[in-house]
């Protein structure tokens, strides 16, 4: 057989300069965007025309301007003008990190596939359980995305918890978890997949600062069990995602203390701040939380996806998933934190480690305080423009870097607001200039930013309060 083909694939040389290329290509991308001199944060499309685009491309494309048009049609995360969604700007070392990952495919599951990600996962984990507060029993380790780290942290809660061993059985009991009706919805879909149904998801309604209404937690719990419901988790969030504002950890735990519950805190945007003497104080009480759980591709930096799932007391990370897979991992009972498979749900994984890592060791501790510190500030700071605003009001006086507010104006009825709020972020959408988002909160729309560039300024968002007093102009005439 013919393998020209297969050795062009392979041909170091190609590689170094197509690498090259491509590595010249993000440089200049991303100096374009800090520098602001590309206008575009979003080259807004419509999903059929993109579509039809990249069909067309496929035909009869240019492969050597491909990546350019990947670069020039993407969202730019990288722009001080992108205040959009909890994404971070990614650092550009862990870009080669990622590159290093690719590269190796060492999978992790066993020890000789991993014989550099495994014991540095371990380095990573055991410093974050360290920050938490969390002592020596404790351990962890990285897994692929807050949603599977919580599905992981539900399914360790009630491997511990269920009076009934549910991984082997079945669901033969029908069990509850405690969340907010505000935390992410993966909760809610973690809570499907195991199996437990809509009786299974047990929403604590929010108070007006939507945060968990902590006050309401022992009546739903009794009526949980006057159900049928046997409650094992509850989940505290922080922040949750809509918001950013943070639920009160502290309470929950002892809640969660006293009816031997579970509790596991989702920390996937803010748990960053166990690195911010300044903002730490928002975390409080996490250390009593069972399971933490804390994304790498949200406040720290690094490409997605890549999330820290830390266990209180490392023996509940091995009883998870307790299933045997002969010709993978050998069946003795020790705690061989070297065979990452044993714990985690994943078979083959990056080594996302390599991120943590790189970002540790060339920057040090300081820049994960600095990132997390600068951008809470910075959502103060937007609070208070909007604060100052005479057509503005905020949801809420906001926690962290996520901030809603609306444009309001007196004479028009709820439903007009919120269709004058929607049709803005539209406009401002197509534009394409800035990128901002859109929640609805208790049946109020609002937009939504989250400031994750540190070089977003004043001046920008002072620009954008401008833009959507003329958007709200504009359409109102
Ligand atoms: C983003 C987020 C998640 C989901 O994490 P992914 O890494 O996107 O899967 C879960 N919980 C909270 C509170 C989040 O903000």
């Amino acid at each position: 057989m013919d393998l020209s083909l297969l050795r062009s694939v392979y041909a170091p040389k190609d590689f170094k300069a197509k690498g090259r290329e491509t590595i010249d290509l993000i440089s200049a991308h991303l100096y374009n965007n800090l520098s602001e001199i590309s206008k575009t944060v979003i080259p807004w499309k419509n999903p059929e025309e993109a579509h039809t685009f990249w069909e067309e491309f496929l035909k009869n494309g240019d492969i050597n301007t491909f990546q350019k048009l990947v670069l020039e049609q993407s969202t730019s995360i990288h722009h001080p003008k992108y205040i959009g969604h909890q994404v971070a700007p990614t650092a550009p070392i862990t870009i080669v990190s990622g590159m290093l990952s690719a590269f190796l495919n060492n999978g992790m599951a066993i020890y000789e596939m991993g014989m550099v990600a495994n014991p540095i996962e371990r380095i990573i984990t055991d410093l974050l359980c360290a920050k938490i507060g969390y002592d020596t029993a404790a351990s962890g380790f990285l897994t692929s995305g807050g949603t599977l780290a919580n599905l992981t942290a539900l399914l360790a809660a009630r491997a511990a918890k269920a009076p009934t061993d549910i991984w082997n059985n079945g669901n033969t009991i029908q069990l509850g978890v405690m969340v907010s009706e505000e935390a992410h919805y993966c909760i809610e879909r973690a809570v499907k997949i195991m199996g437990l149904g809509e009786k299974g998801i047990i929403k604590i309604p929010s108070t007006s600062t939507f945060q968990l209404d902590t006050s309401l937690l022992q009546e739903y719990y009794d009526n949980a069990i006057a159900d049928g419901i046997i409650p094992f988790a509850i989940v505290g969030s922080a922040p949750c995602t809509a918001t950013g504002m943070f639920d009160d950890l502290e309470l929950i735990a002892s809640f969660a203390k006293k009816n031997d519950l579970w509790f596991h805190a989702d920390g996937a945007h803010g748990g960053a701040a166990i690195f911010s003497p300044t903002y730490v104080h928002t975390l409080k009480g996490i250390e009593k939380a069972d399971t933490v759980i804390i994304d790498g591709h949200k406040m720290m930096m690094m490409p997605g996806i890549t999330t820290a799932i830390l266990f209180k007391n490392n023996n509940n990370s091995y009883s998870t998933f307790s299933q045997k897979a002969d010709y993978l991992l050998d069946q003795s009972n020790d705690q061989d934190w070297y065979n990452s498979g044993k714990r985690t749900f994943e078979c083959t994984k990056n080594m996302m480690c390599l991120h943590w890592f790189t970002l540790l060791k060339t920057y040090g501790e300081q820049v994960f305080d600095d990132f997390v510190t600068c951008l809470y500030n910075k959502g103060k700071e937007f609070a208070q423009m909007i604060l100052d605003e005479d057509h503005f009001e905020l949801a809420v006086q906001p926690m962290s870097n996520i901030v809603c507010f609306r444009y309001i104006e007196k004479g028009l009825s709820p439903q007009q607001l919120d269709e004058l709020n929607q049709a803005i972020r539209q406009q401002i959408l197509e534009d394409g200039n800035f990128y901002i988002v859109q929640t609805k909160l208790k049946g109020t729309h609002y937009l939504r930013v989250t400031i994750m560039n540190p070089f977003t300024t004043k001046e920008h968002l002072k620009e954008l309060v401008a833009l959507v007093k003329q958007k709200a102009d504009l359409l109102n005439n």
